[in-house]
């Protein structure tokens, strides 16, 4: 693949880390797979035509200083010879039996998991996930931690002062890699868009940014078109595995829609309407003291340290029911020992909410909710010094603070925004057009071949 026109975003957070021989060794053979999966996607008949359509700045900035904690003790800390293991996280697998293969005690893993309440990270183990332990030589002492998330995102739990650990987030510079993938409609539209490679959940993920004007059973008919643009997140050491709908359209008989991904994190028709409802500012009915804002730098009530305060907390009597400020889709509900019950949610674009230390949780995990609907009771479980809401809102994987963002509250593009949205409409129509022709073109030779 071309990348050479892409832009790059560095993100000022970024931390080179001197590496072992035997990470060396590890980087270098992803590396070389890197470049060999590149190499066949390119090469492969079937790929999409991604030569045609890298380009484009990514719509949404990295939000780089939100890494910016205090500077941990440096590696020179730790022994030279510390002993390394390296754990690839299999399906099944829990931490604290991965803790206890190292002997590691349960209170340096709860000390580990207090690190983790802002992220939880490490509450769900993803399989493929890897772990780097780095234990004292002479005694199983845990120094530090690594969970590599993807090739992009590393988080490191490090041994502080007082048996406490602090987390530190290493984002690589990325940039996206656009491809289109378009097809005449043969058989559902699932069918068709699952033969031009999209994933399951990519298919999912376009349903859903339609679901409100386009019903995918009854208003898709054969040979109706869809194009639809997704780029890739890739660092140096290949792709992140995370990737985004850029742009929908869909046309035929009956049917002309199209969604373009604002920088905002919400999708728009071409005439700047929004094609999902509104946020509610507020997880809840009423006003409520907000007890601690969104902080990077907060001292911590609890243990008296500087750590960042991924959400806003708001005081209330434990049992105020609590709203999902969005539609969306419950992707994760857990029982934390610092974050206490808590639920996340997926909403469609690039949003993601979070409520913590419930007394009560009234959604299933996968269940559909709808902005307003009452998700939960708050409480005062986990880490807590009274009954209170935290509430987070991701933009792009990145925490933001949930009063000041910028989310779509309005129904449309502001006026100020609609010359730079008007813009990436019209790139993305041409990489769409592009693709089209393309395809036309390539139709005769089709058609030899049959016969
Ligand atoms: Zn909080």
């Amino acid at each position: 693949m071309v990348f050479s026109r892409a832009e790059r975003t560095p993100s000022n957070n970024d931390r080179t880390n001197a590496l072992s021989p035997r990470a060396y060794q590890l980087r270098l053979a992803l590396l070389v797979l890197a470049s060999a999966l590149c190499l066949y996607a390119y090469f492969w008949p079937h790929a999409p035509a991604s030569k045609q359509t890298d380009s484009i700045q990514p719509p949404i900035k990295t939000i780089s200083s939100l890494a910016s904690i205090d500077p941990l003790p440096s590696s020179a800390d730790a022994p030279q010879d510390a002993a390394a293991t390296t754990h690839i996280i299999q399906p099944g697998d829990t931490l604290s039996g991965i803790f206890s293969q190292r002997n590691i005690d349960a209170a340096t893993m709860n000390a580990v998991l207090a690190a983790d309440e802002e992220l939880l990270a490490l509450d769900v183990l993803r399989p493929g996930n890897t772990l780097h332990f780095e234990q004292a030589p002479n005694s199983i002492e845990l120094l530090a931690l690594s969970l590599v998330v993807h090739p992009g995102r590393t988080i490191h739990y490090r041994r502080a002062t007082d048996g406490f650990f602090e987390f530190e987030e290493e984002i690589k510079p990325s940039y996206w890699h656009e491809d289109v993938f378009s097809a005449q409609i043969r058989g559902s539209f699932y069918t068709s868009a699952s033969q031009t490679g999209l994933s399951d959940g990519e298919i999912l993920q376009a349903q859903r940014i339609l679901e409100d004007r386009v019903n995918f059973h009854r208003d898709i008919q054969v040979d109706d078109r869809f194009e639809i643009v997704l780029s890739r997140e890739m660092v140096d050491a290949g792709s992140t595995g995370q990737t985004r709908i850029e742009a929908i359209r869909l046309q035929g008989a009956k049917l002309a829609q199209s969604a373009f991904l604002h920088v905002d994190g919400n999708y728009y028709n071409d005439n700047g309407e929004s094609l999902s409802r509104a946020f509610l500012r507020h997880p809840m009915q009423g006003n409520y003291r907000v007890s601690s804002p969104f902080n990077l730098r907060r001292l911590h009530p609890v243990t008296k340290r500087i750590a960042p305060h991924h959400g806003v907390d708001f005081a209330m009597p434990t049992g105020t029911p609590i709203l999902s400020t969005g539609d969306g889709v419950v992707s994760r509900i857990g029982n934390h020992p610092y974050a206490g019950q808590y639920i996340e949610v997926e909403h469609p674009g690039q949003f993601k909410t979070r409520y913590l230390h419930l007394s009560q949780v009234q959604v299933k995990q996968g269940q559909q909710v709808s902005r307003g609907d009452r998700i939960a009771l708050s409480g005062n479980t986990g880490r807590s010094t009274g009954p209170h809401l935290h509430f987070e809102l991701h933009v792009n994987n990145r925490p933001v603070d949930p009063l000041k963002a910028d989310i779509p509250t309005a129904t449309r593009i502001p006026a100020k925004e609609m010359a730079l949205f008007r813009n990436r409409v019209a790139t993305l129509v041409a990489v769409m057009d592009n693709r089209l022709h393309l395809a036309s073109r390539m139709k005769p030779n089709a058609q030899n071949t049959d016969g």
